[in-house]
């Protein structure tokens, strides 16, 4: 089996295959492994690609974690906060915090709002197009325009009413800022599920710690992990890929066959790289998706400037989305005791201002912006670099639906080829879900179980959610 891809999916499932008896090789673009997961050194200090917390409903992915994760992983009290308007309000909200945060006559404009939006639902008269409406319907336009419009376009880079409603029904049904707000406001009397809220479980040495494990079991059962593998090319014979082909680090081709492939590269990029190419239809269905591009600026800083795990950015006069100070995920994150690592992360389409700027620039800017917010005096930033990632996001654009249609409706006719995890599937994947299509793709492709890697729930209730 070929599995390209070394990330949270991709392991998945070569430890799966590996489990079940097959001869197994993953190829990893990168220099290391893990994906959008992988945690990076620099200077003795560690940073994963922003924050990642590790949260599931799945009893299997849950065994599998703390298997491979046995005696590294922590439980780490979560503490977030939103950083809005100059000021810091707890997140999950409490009525308190909020109340003395936006202030009397903006809690009461909330408040308004929100009744006028019970009202139009009442009696019917609300459309629910976009994520806009959606959230708007269900919370009030106020609350929207305070904490949901900023920070959601910072990291999508459209407009709130072109983004689907379908992803505010899976990303905030749980919780997020809105259920946080209604249940501080609206119904303090309920209890949080402090497990799910206040506690999440970390590998020691940062989120890739755990795919650096798995890849090791894979190694252990005799199968392989190449890294500096890109694959370029994927040859099929009609429904059937015979073979894919990839460049190592020196720019040499070399060719890999399998009798069956998982591929966890991003989807279009997957059926770009056919040959023969795929059909018209379904090539320009692919231009038509669109991911987003993920900056991590990250940062060693004297000292500690921030006791949260992490802190999202609403304001609007800086780029910036969300910090992370991985000191407070886990002490061996840094260096040495008194170090932050710290990740200023930012959105990008390809191409942008930013995604363009030199590194020296980044460093430069994030310092202003973490200078105007108060957070860190540019003179206690000791080292800086960036991490570049493409395609982090895919954008759960109006209309997108009907693109997958047509790409899955073509691959669905090949008898050995499934897409794995969250570019791959074009799915707002957690770590979790990534993992779960892994599994279930090597069973179905060794024939142990037959299961459709595409319905694995992308429900995010998990990571948010209330007893
Ligand atoms: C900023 C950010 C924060 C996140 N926070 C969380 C969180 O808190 N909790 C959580 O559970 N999840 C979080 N996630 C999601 C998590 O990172 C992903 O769900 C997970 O890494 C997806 O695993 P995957 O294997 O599907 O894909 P990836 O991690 O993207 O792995 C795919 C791999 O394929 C390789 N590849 C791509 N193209 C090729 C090619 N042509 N040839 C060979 N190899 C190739 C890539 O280099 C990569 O290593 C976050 C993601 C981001 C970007």
């Amino acid at each position: 089996m070929i599995i390209v891809g070394g990330g949270p999916s991709g392991l998945a499932a070569a430890c799966e295959a590996g489990n079940i008896g097959a001869k197994v090789s993953v190829l990893e673009r990168l220099d290391t492994v893990g994906g959008l997961s992988r945690t990076t050194v620099f200077k003795g200090s560690r940073f994963d690609i922003g924050p990642h917390r590790f949260f599931t409903r799945n009893a299997e992915i849950q065994r599998l974690f703390v298997e491979v994760g046995a005696g590294d992983i922590l439980n780490v009290r979560r503490l977030t906060r939103i950083f809005y308007n100059d000021r810091y309000f707890n997140y999950p909200l409490t009525p308190l915090n909020t109340l003395f945060g936006v202030g009397v006559p903006s809690s009461a404009a909330i408040l308004a709002s929100y009744g006028i939006a019970r009202i139009k639902r009442a009696i019917g008269d609300s459309t629910i197009e976009n994520f806009e409406d959606w959230v708007v319907d269900r919370f009030g336009r106020h609350l929207f325009e305070t904490f949901f419009k900023t920070y959601t376009e910072k990291v999508w880079g459209i407009p709130c009413t072109r983004i689907a409603a379908e992803w505010a029904a899976q990303r905030i049904k749980g919780l997020s800022l809105a259920t946080a707000v209604l249940n501080a406001v609206f119904r303090p009397q309920r209890k949080i599920a402090k497990s799910l809220v206040d506690e999440f479980a970390y590998p020691r040495l940062g989120a890739g710690q755990l795919y650096e494990k798995m890849a090791l079991r894979v190694m252990q059962a005799g199968n392989r992990v190449r890294t500096g593998a890109r694959v370029s090319r994927i040859r099929r014979d009609n429904w059937r890929v015979v073979a894919v082909e990839f460049d190592d680090n020196f720019g040499c081709r070399h060719e890999a066959d399998g009798r069956y492939f998982l591929v966890s590269a991003p989807l279009t990029e997957m059926i770009e790289s056919m040959s023969p190419a795929a059909p018209p239809e379904v090539l320009s269905a692919c231009r038509a998706l669109r991911y987003r591009n993920h900056l991590g600026v990250n940062l060693i800083v004297d000292g500690t400037p921030f006791p949260d795990n992490w802190i999202y950015v609403h304001s609007k006069d800086v780029g910036m989305a969300r910090i992370t100070n991985y000191a407070n995920f886990s002490p061996a994150m840094a260096s040495r005791a008194g170090l932050s690592p710290l990740t200023v992360e930012y959105f990008c389409r390809p191409g942008d201002e930013i995604w363009v700027a030199s590194e020296h620039s980044l460093i430069e800017r994030a310092k202003r912006e973490l200078s105007r917010m108060k957070i860190v005096q540019p003179n206690c930033v000791l080292e800086g670099f960036v991490v570049r990632s493409e395609k982090a996001y895919p954008v759960i654009e109006i209309g997108y639906e009907r693109h997958i249609a047509i790409i899955k409706g073509w691959l669905d006719g090949f008898e050995n080829l499934l897409p794995i995890g969250r570019s791959g599937m074009f799915k707002y994947n957690n770590q979790d879900h990534a993992m779960a299509t892994g599994l279930l793709a090597a069973r179905t492709a060794l024939g142990v179980q037959r299961c459709d890697p595409w319905l694995v729930n992308i429900d995010a209730e998990y990571h948010e959610s209330r007893g």
